[in-house]
């Protein structure tokens, strides 16, 4: 018997796999195609011939995590105790999948919003618990009305993506209110907040769970050096949660990998005292404004992006096909390859929107925009 039987091969290995097979321009799967900054491959290859090759201790490499620490503290004026707070993981994905082994249990019940990134689900399903999907407003803003009505004395965690993969939405300072106010009447629910894009944000300043103090104790905050440094493959992350909660995600931890890839733990260690996260945000806003003036004249209509570097487009000027089969169709026919929106929710509501994914060098763009303005 399945554990997971409803699961299937991820859309993001589908669509990149076609796109390869097709010789298609992949714009689905989200990671950037340009080259990584030159200062970190300097720095891996220095340390390649360095002792730096066996384990780090299990929740990380304690230079790194000073260091994150003081990232933490720059970008949000967070004091965190990298000894008890703190985690190392391999990629976001671990650290969301630890944290809801670690602390959901059989019957809980898990909020999470639709559409919704897809990592989430499954781990909820294999502790047995059950995942509560609440619809987002047709403007992709949460629906607090219908997420307070889901909540019960059984909802154990909420998980929030902010910025949202895939629609690029923000939070703003009346959801946290909401959120407050929520929170205030369900004293048990953990937030899980995945804010994985938390330094890709554009006209609009990103809110992190980390500024807000009626959360610093029930909150699990997940990031990602793949989508900050443009290194999706090295798949180093972290998670920062009150010592309560780490305590338990740090047990879990310890079986699941122990301990993550070293080398990489100790580049970035280095690399964060060079670089500027912060300008990350005007670097992925040139490039939506400049894809987004490439496809002006195309047929496809481009949703507002806040943040993250991904753009929702519609094609329902265009063709009357299902996402799924207008994007295979993409490929085959024009040569560009997106994520059909409807994969992201629980229901595969398809509503003739796609995913178009920006983190590429101007020449792919280019080249994209020409095929996608053609049809
Ligand atoms: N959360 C979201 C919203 C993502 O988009 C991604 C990956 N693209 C992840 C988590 C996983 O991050 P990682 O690759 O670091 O595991
Ligand atoms: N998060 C990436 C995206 O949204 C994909 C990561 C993956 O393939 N699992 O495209």
């Amino acid at each position: 018997m399945s554990k997971l039987p409803n699961v299937t091969t991820s859309i993001f290995t589908v669509m990149s796999k076609m796109a390869t097979e097709y010789n298609a321009i992949n714009l689905s799967q989200g990671f950037p195609n340009f080259p990584v900054d030159e200062r970190l491959t300097d720095i891996v290859s220095r340390l390649a011939k360095e002792n730096v090759h066996q384990y780090t201790p299990m929740a990380g490499h304690p230079p790194l995590m000073n260091k994150i620490a003081t990232l933490t503290q720059s970008s949000y004026n967070r004091t965190i105790n990298p000894d008890t707070e703190l985690l190392v993981t391999a990629g976001a994905t671990q650290g969301i999948f630890t944290t809801i082994l670690a602390l959901v249990k059989e019957n809980d019940e898990v909020i999470i919003l639709d559409p919704s990134y897809d990592s989430y689900e499954s781990p909820v399903l294999l502790c047995k618990a059950k995942p509560v999907r609440v619809a987002l407003n047709d403007d992709y803003t949460p629906n607090w009305e219908r997420i307070e009505k889901a909540c019960s004395a059984k909802t154990r965690m909420m998980i929030i993506n902010n910025p949202h993969n895939p629609t690029g939405k923000i939070l703003t300072e009346n959801d946290f209110i909401q959120l407050k106010n929520l929170l205030e009447k369900y004293p048990d629910i953990i937030i899980l907040s995945d804010e994985v894009y938390e330094y890709i944000t554009f006209e609009e300043k990103h809110i992190s769970a980390h500024t807000k103090d009626f959360l610093l104790d029930r909150c699990v905050m997940v990031s990602s050096f793949g989508k900050s440094f443009h290194i999706t493959g090295w798949k180093i992350g972290y998670t920062i949660a009150p010592e309560h909660l780490m305590k338990e995600i740090k047990k879990v931890h310890q079986f699941l990998v122990y301990s993550v890839n070293s080398i990489s733990q100790f580049a970035i260690s280095e690399y964060l005292d060079i670089v500027d996260v912060n300008l990350l945000g005007k670097f992925y806003q040139e490039k939506r404004d400049y894809f987004q003036k490439l496809l002006k004249n195309s047929r496809f209509e481009l949703k507002a992006c806040e943040g993250t570097y991904f753009q929702v487009a519609s094609y329902a000027n265009i063709s009357d096909e299902d996402d799924v089969t207008f994007c295979k169709n993409l490929i085959i026919d024009h040569g560009v390859a997106a994520i059909p929106i409807s994969t992201f929710y629980s229901d595969h509501k398809d509503q003739k929107l796609i995913r178009f994914c920006f983190a590429k060098d101007d020449f792919t763009l280019e080249s994209a925009a020409k095929k996608l303005s053609e049809i």
